[in-house]
Protein backbone atom coordinates (compact mmCIF):
# COMPACT_ATOMS: atom_id res chain seq x y z
CA UNK A 1 0.00 0.00 0.00
CA UNK A 2 1.11 4.02 -0.69
CA UNK A 3 -1.00 5.14 1.71
CA UNK A 4 -0.76 3.28 5.69
CA UNK A 5 -1.25 5.12 9.16
CA UNK A 6 1.97 7.04 8.89
CA UNK A 7 0.74 8.66 5.59
CA UNK A 8 -1.19 11.15 8.26
CA UNK A 9 1.91 11.24 10.78
CA UNK A 10 4.00 14.30 9.79
CA UNK A 11 7.21 15.77 10.34
CA UNK A 12 6.25 19.50 10.04
CA UNK A 13 9.16 20.58 11.88
CA UNK A 14 11.90 19.66 8.87
CA UNK A 15 9.43 21.51 6.41
CA UNK A 16 11.02 24.79 7.47
CA UNK A 17 14.91 23.84 6.58
CA UNK A 18 13.70 22.04 3.22
CA UNK A 19 12.22 25.42 1.85
CA UNK A 20 15.24 27.68 3.00
CA UNK A 21 17.78 24.47 1.28
CA UNK A 22 15.71 24.21 -1.75
CA UNK A 23 14.89 28.14 -2.35
CA UNK A 24 17.85 28.40 -4.93
CA UNK A 25 16.47 24.94 -6.55
CA UNK A 26 15.31 25.54 -10.00
CA UNK A 27 11.29 24.92 -10.67
CA UNK A 28 8.27 27.28 -10.55
CA UNK A 29 7.47 29.87 -8.07
CA UNK A 30 4.34 30.11 -6.93
CA UNK A 31 3.60 33.47 -8.92
CA UNK A 32 4.45 31.58 -12.11
CA UNK A 33 2.29 28.23 -11.39
CA UNK A 34 -0.32 30.62 -10.61
CA UNK A 35 0.04 32.63 -13.98
CA UNK A 36 0.63 29.32 -16.05
CA UNK A 37 -2.58 28.15 -14.59
CA UNK A 38 -5.03 30.98 -15.22
CA UNK A 39 -4.28 30.39 -18.82
CA UNK A 40 -4.77 26.96 -18.66
CA UNK A 41 -7.99 27.51 -16.88
CA UNK A 42 -9.05 29.59 -20.03
CA UNK A 43 -8.24 26.73 -22.18
CA UNK A 44 -9.68 23.93 -19.95
CA UNK A 45 -12.97 25.25 -19.30
CA UNK A 46 -14.72 23.49 -16.99
CA UNK A 47 -13.91 19.95 -17.90
CA UNK A 48 -12.63 18.06 -14.76
CA UNK A 49 -9.63 15.15 -15.76
CA UNK A 50 -8.10 12.70 -13.51
CA UNK A 51 -5.90 10.18 -13.75
CA UNK A 52 -6.15 6.70 -12.11
CA UNK A 53 -3.36 4.65 -10.16
CA UNK A 54 -3.39 1.40 -8.46
CA UNK A 55 -0.52 1.00 -6.06
CA UNK A 56 0.26 -3.01 -4.90
CA UNK A 57 -0.05 -4.81 -7.44
CA UNK A 58 -0.69 -7.72 -7.79
CA UNK A 59 -2.68 -7.29 -4.51
CA UNK A 60 -3.14 -5.59 -1.61
CA UNK A 61 -4.80 -7.98 1.39
CA UNK A 62 -6.17 -6.46 4.43
CA UNK A 63 -4.08 -5.64 7.39
CA UNK A 64 -0.33 -6.41 5.88
CA UNK A 65 1.09 -4.72 3.30
CA UNK A 66 3.46 -7.29 2.36
CA UNK A 67 1.39 -10.16 1.90
CA UNK A 68 1.80 -12.23 -0.91
CA UNK A 69 -1.97 -13.49 -0.94
CA UNK A 70 -4.05 -16.44 -2.66
CA UNK A 71 -3.60 -16.57 -6.01
CA UNK A 72 -7.23 -17.46 -6.70
CA UNK A 73 -7.93 -13.82 -4.93
CA UNK A 74 -5.44 -12.33 -7.06
CA UNK A 75 -6.90 -13.07 -9.51
CA UNK A 76 -10.10 -11.97 -9.05
CA UNK A 77 -9.12 -8.53 -8.12
CA UNK A 78 -6.67 -8.17 -11.05
CA UNK A 79 -9.68 -9.67 -13.52
CA UNK A 80 -12.10 -6.70 -11.31
CA UNK A 81 -10.34 -4.15 -11.39
CA UNK A 82 -9.33 -3.80 -15.01
CA UNK A 83 -12.14 -4.71 -16.56
CA UNK A 84 -13.91 -1.81 -14.14
CA UNK A 85 -11.60 0.52 -15.71
CA UNK A 86 -12.17 -0.53 -19.45
CA UNK A 87 -16.06 -0.06 -18.48
CA UNK A 88 -15.61 3.58 -17.89
CA UNK A 89 -12.55 4.05 -21.05
CA UNK A 90 -10.72 4.99 -17.72
CA UNK A 91 -6.69 5.23 -18.62
CA UNK A 92 -4.75 3.55 -15.06
CA UNK A 93 -1.61 2.66 -14.45
CA UNK A 94 -0.80 -0.07 -11.71
CA UNK A 95 1.85 0.14 -9.57
CA UNK A 96 4.08 -3.38 -9.13
CA UNK A 97 5.92 -4.96 -5.97
CA UNK A 98 7.90 -7.60 -7.73
CA UNK A 99 8.37 -9.50 -4.80
CA UNK A 100 4.57 -10.72 -4.54
CA UNK A 101 5.31 -12.40 -7.79
CA UNK A 102 8.14 -14.44 -6.02
CA UNK A 103 6.07 -17.56 -4.82
CA UNK A 104 7.43 -20.99 -5.79
CA UNK A 105 5.35 -23.16 -8.51
CA UNK A 106 3.27 -19.42 -8.95
CA UNK A 107 5.86 -17.38 -10.79
CA UNK A 108 4.03 -17.56 -14.40
CA UNK A 109 0.69 -17.24 -12.80
CA UNK A 110 1.51 -14.09 -10.62
CA UNK A 111 3.22 -12.56 -13.91
CA UNK A 112 0.20 -13.29 -16.15
CA UNK A 113 -2.04 -11.13 -13.24
CA UNK A 114 0.40 -8.43 -14.22
CA UNK A 115 -0.16 -9.39 -18.05
CA UNK A 116 -3.94 -8.87 -17.87
CA UNK A 117 -3.43 -4.82 -17.09
CA UNK A 118 -1.48 -4.74 -20.44
CA UNK A 119 -3.66 -6.46 -22.18
CA UNK A 120 -6.73 -4.14 -20.61
CA UNK A 121 -5.01 -1.05 -22.81
CA UNK A 122 -3.22 -0.39 -19.15
CA UNK A 123 0.17 0.70 -18.24
CA UNK A 124 2.19 -0.47 -15.24
CA UNK A 125 4.92 1.03 -13.43
CA UNK A 126 7.63 0.48 -10.19
CA UNK A 127 6.15 0.75 -6.48
CA UNK A 128 10.09 -1.11 -5.17
CA UNK A 129 10.54 -4.83 -5.00
CA UNK A 130 9.48 -5.04 -1.56
CA UNK A 131 7.50 -2.36 -0.49
CA UNK A 132 10.23 -0.28 1.31
CA UNK A 133 9.39 2.35 3.42
CA UNK A 134 12.21 5.17 2.38
CA UNK A 135 11.49 6.60 5.85
CA UNK A 136 13.62 3.37 7.65
CA UNK A 137 15.46 2.14 4.71
CA UNK A 138 19.02 2.85 3.71
CA UNK A 139 19.15 4.95 0.53
CA UNK A 140 21.61 1.82 -1.03
CA UNK A 141 18.92 -1.00 -0.02
CA UNK A 142 16.26 1.58 -1.55
CA UNK A 143 17.86 1.79 -5.15
CA UNK A 144 18.64 -1.61 -4.71
CA UNK A 145 14.93 -2.59 -4.37
CA UNK A 146 14.03 -0.13 -7.18
CA UNK A 147 16.10 -1.88 -9.39
CA UNK A 148 15.61 -5.49 -8.46
CA UNK A 149 11.33 -4.33 -9.00
CA UNK A 150 11.57 -3.76 -12.24
CA UNK A 151 13.29 -7.08 -13.74
CA UNK A 152 9.46 -8.74 -14.74
CA UNK A 153 7.55 -5.10 -14.98
CA UNK A 154 10.08 -4.11 -17.83
CA UNK A 155 10.19 -7.05 -19.67
CA UNK A 156 6.46 -7.39 -19.91
CA UNK A 157 6.10 -3.90 -21.20
CA UNK A 158 8.91 -4.35 -23.87
CA UNK A 159 6.98 -6.96 -25.61
CA UNK A 160 3.75 -4.81 -25.01
CA UNK A 161 5.86 -1.84 -26.77
CA UNK A 162 6.36 0.32 -23.86
CA UNK A 163 9.04 1.22 -21.48
CA UNK A 164 8.94 1.33 -17.54
CA UNK A 165 8.88 5.01 -16.89
CA UNK A 166 7.18 5.63 -13.55
CA UNK A 167 8.01 5.62 -9.88
CA UNK A 168 6.04 5.41 -6.79
CA UNK A 169 7.06 5.70 -2.94
CA UNK A 170 5.58 3.45 -0.82
CA UNK A 171 3.68 4.99 1.59
CA UNK A 172 4.45 8.44 -0.29
CA UNK A 173 7.83 8.67 1.53
CA UNK A 174 9.75 10.26 -0.79
CA UNK A 175 13.00 10.85 1.55
CA UNK A 176 13.54 12.01 5.71
CA UNK A 177 15.91 14.70 4.45
CA UNK A 178 17.26 16.59 1.47
CA UNK A 179 20.05 14.98 0.73
CA UNK A 180 18.08 11.37 0.88
CA UNK A 181 15.61 12.81 -1.46
CA UNK A 182 18.12 14.68 -3.58
CA UNK A 183 20.36 11.65 -4.34
CA UNK A 184 17.62 9.32 -4.80
CA UNK A 185 15.25 11.93 -7.20
CA UNK A 186 19.00 11.93 -9.64
CA UNK A 187 18.91 8.37 -9.17
CA UNK A 188 15.39 7.69 -10.41
CA UNK A 189 16.04 10.66 -13.41
CA UNK A 190 19.74 8.95 -14.48
CA UNK A 191 17.74 5.04 -14.54
CA UNK A 192 14.56 7.16 -16.85
CA UNK A 193 12.55 7.23 -14.32
CA UNK A 194 9.37 10.16 -13.39
CA UNK A 195 8.02 10.00 -9.99
CA UNK A 196 4.37 9.60 -9.62
CA UNK A 197 2.44 12.02 -7.82
CA UNK A 198 -0.52 11.88 -5.59
CA UNK A 199 -3.36 14.71 -4.96
CA UNK A 200 -6.30 12.47 -4.03
CA UNK A 201 -6.29 9.27 -1.89
CA UNK A 202 -9.52 7.97 -0.20
CA UNK A 203 -8.31 6.04 2.50
CA UNK A 204 -9.16 2.68 0.59
CA UNK A 205 -6.52 0.60 2.66
CA UNK A 206 -8.81 1.37 6.15
CA UNK A 207 -11.80 0.49 4.58
CA UNK A 208 -10.55 -2.62 2.83
CA UNK A 209 -9.19 -3.76 6.45
CA UNK A 210 -12.64 -3.16 7.32
CA UNK A 211 -14.44 -4.83 4.86
CA UNK A 212 -11.60 -7.93 5.27
CA UNK A 213 -12.58 -7.98 8.62
CA UNK A 214 -16.10 -8.36 8.50
CA UNK A 215 -15.80 -11.04 5.97
CA UNK A 216 -13.70 -12.47 8.55
CA UNK A 217 -16.70 -12.60 10.96
CA UNK A 218 -18.98 -13.47 8.22
CA UNK A 219 -20.67 -9.90 9.10
CA UNK A 220 -22.61 -8.88 5.82
CA UNK A 221 -23.86 -5.93 7.69
CA UNK A 222 -20.00 -4.30 8.34
CA UNK A 223 -19.42 -5.26 4.74
CA UNK A 224 -22.05 -3.65 3.34
CA UNK A 225 -21.15 -0.39 5.20
CA UNK A 226 -17.19 -0.88 4.61
CA UNK A 227 -18.10 -0.56 1.33
CA UNK A 228 -21.01 2.32 1.25
CA UNK A 229 -18.79 4.28 3.83
CA UNK A 230 -15.90 4.14 1.43
CA UNK A 231 -17.63 5.31 -1.61
CA UNK A 232 -19.14 8.79 0.95
CA UNK A 233 -15.74 8.98 1.85
CA UNK A 234 -14.70 9.32 -1.61
CA UNK A 235 -17.27 12.26 -1.80
CA UNK A 236 -15.34 14.02 0.93
CA UNK A 237 -12.03 13.90 -0.23
CA UNK A 238 -13.01 14.76 -3.62
CA UNK A 239 -14.88 17.65 -2.05
CA UNK A 240 -11.57 18.78 0.16
CA UNK A 241 -9.43 18.17 -2.79
CA UNK A 242 -11.07 20.34 -5.45
CA UNK A 243 -11.56 23.14 -3.02
CA UNK A 244 -7.89 23.07 -2.71
CA UNK A 245 -7.36 23.27 -6.48
CA UNK A 246 -9.79 26.18 -6.68
CA UNK A 247 -7.91 28.15 -3.59
CA UNK A 248 -4.39 27.13 -4.66
CA UNK A 249 -4.38 27.60 -8.44
CA UNK A 250 -7.63 29.06 -9.30
CA UNK A 251 -9.09 26.17 -11.22
CA UNK A 252 -9.59 22.75 -11.37
CA UNK A 253 -5.80 20.84 -11.87
CA UNK A 254 -5.81 17.43 -13.40
CA UNK A 255 -6.04 15.10 -10.22
CA UNK A 256 -3.95 12.31 -9.51
CA UNK A 257 -5.78 9.33 -7.75
CA UNK A 258 -4.45 6.79 -5.78
CA UNK A 259 -6.15 3.53 -4.47
CA UNK A 260 -5.04 -0.02 -3.96
CA UNK A 261 -5.34 -3.21 -6.03
CA UNK A 262 -7.61 -4.81 -3.44
CA UNK A 263 -10.68 -6.65 -2.94
CA UNK A 264 -12.87 -3.66 -1.65
CA UNK A 265 -12.33 -1.69 -5.57
CA UNK A 266 -13.03 -4.92 -7.11
CA UNK A 267 -16.39 -4.23 -5.85
CA UNK A 268 -15.92 -0.80 -5.03
CA UNK A 269 -14.35 0.92 -8.18
CA UNK A 270 -17.33 1.10 -10.85
CA UNK A 271 -19.85 2.71 -8.84
CA UNK A 272 -16.26 4.66 -7.79
CA UNK A 273 -15.70 5.60 -11.46
CA UNK A 274 -19.49 6.78 -12.47
CA UNK A 275 -19.18 8.91 -9.57
CA UNK A 276 -16.35 10.92 -10.55
CA UNK A 277 -17.79 10.79 -13.87
CA UNK A 278 -21.04 12.84 -12.48
CA UNK A 279 -18.72 15.20 -10.98
CA UNK A 280 -17.30 16.03 -14.51
CA UNK A 281 -14.53 14.39 -14.42
CA UNK A 282 -12.34 13.05 -18.01
CA UNK A 283 -9.72 9.90 -17.35
CA UNK A 284 -6.49 10.93 -18.70
CA UNK A 285 -2.93 9.44 -18.50
CA UNK A 286 -0.49 10.50 -15.70
CA UNK A 287 1.36 11.83 -18.62
CA UNK A 288 -1.76 14.49 -19.73
CA UNK A 289 -2.17 14.79 -16.01
CA UNK A 290 1.13 16.02 -15.52
CA UNK A 291 1.72 18.44 -18.33
CA UNK A 292 -0.46 20.89 -16.87
CA UNK A 293 1.77 23.41 -15.36
CA UNK A 294 0.37 22.78 -11.60
CA UNK A 295 2.63 19.40 -11.92
CA UNK A 296 5.81 22.06 -12.36
CA UNK A 297 5.60 23.54 -9.02
CA UNK A 298 8.39 22.31 -6.52
CA UNK A 299 7.78 19.56 -4.07
CA UNK A 300 9.77 21.34 -1.28
CA UNK A 301 8.56 18.54 1.49
CA UNK A 302 10.53 16.56 3.40
CA UNK A 303 9.54 13.92 5.93
CA UNK A 304 6.60 11.05 5.95
CA UNK A 305 4.42 10.82 3.52
CA UNK A 306 1.96 13.59 2.37
CA UNK A 307 -0.15 14.16 -0.54
CA UNK A 308 1.42 16.95 -3.46
CA UNK A 309 -1.25 19.53 -2.99
CA UNK A 310 0.33 19.78 0.03
CA UNK A 311 3.68 19.69 -0.69
CA UNK A 312 3.51 22.45 -2.63
CA UNK A 313 2.02 24.60 -0.36
CA UNK A 314 5.39 25.33 0.44
CA UNK A 315 6.12 26.45 -2.88
CA UNK A 316 3.24 28.66 -2.67
CA UNK A 317 4.08 30.53 0.40
CA UNK A 318 0.73 28.95 1.97
CA UNK A 319 0.47 27.66 5.48
CA UNK A 320 0.76 24.16 5.46
CA UNK A 321 -1.89 22.72 7.91
CA UNK A 322 -2.09 18.74 8.24
CA UNK A 323 -5.04 18.85 10.68
CA UNK A 324 -7.35 20.20 8.25
CA UNK A 325 -7.84 17.23 6.05
CA UNK A 326 -10.48 14.48 5.73
CA UNK A 327 -10.10 11.75 8.10
CA UNK A 328 -12.12 8.09 7.27
CA UNK A 329 -15.01 7.44 9.80
CA UNK A 330 -13.66 5.92 13.53
CA UNK A 331 -15.22 2.99 13.08
CA UNK A 332 -13.46 2.17 10.53
CA UNK A 333 -9.70 3.65 11.47
CA UNK A 334 -10.12 1.44 14.99
CA UNK A 335 -9.96 -1.70 12.90
CA UNK A 336 -7.27 -0.70 10.40
CA UNK A 337 -5.49 0.19 13.58
CA UNK A 338 -6.65 -3.17 15.68
CA UNK A 339 -5.44 -5.32 12.59
CA UNK A 340 -2.03 -3.64 11.43
CA UNK A 341 -0.98 -3.97 15.25
CA UNK A 342 -1.78 -7.58 15.20
CA UNK A 343 -0.13 -8.52 12.20
CA UNK A 344 3.15 -6.42 13.75
CA UNK A 345 2.87 -8.66 16.42
CA UNK A 346 2.98 -12.17 14.19
ZN1 LIG B 1 2.00 0.73 -1.70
Amino acid sequence: MTGAAGLRVFCVGALICAAVAWGAHAGRTGAEAREGGAQNAAQAGAQRSIAITVDDLPGALPGDDFAYGELKELQKINRGIPAALKAHHAWAIGFVNERKLQVAGERDARAELLQMWLVSGLLLGNHNYAHDDFSNTALQKYEDDLVRGEVVTSALLKAAGQSEKYFRHPYLNTGMTMDAKTAFDAFLKDRGYTIAPVTIEDADYVFNDALGHALEKKDKKMAARAKQDYLEYVDTVFDYAEKESAEMFGRQIPQILLIHDNALNTECLDALLEKLEKRGYKFVSLDAAMADPAYATLDLYVGTGILWMDRWKLALGQKLDLSKGPEPPQWAEQIFEQMRKERQKE
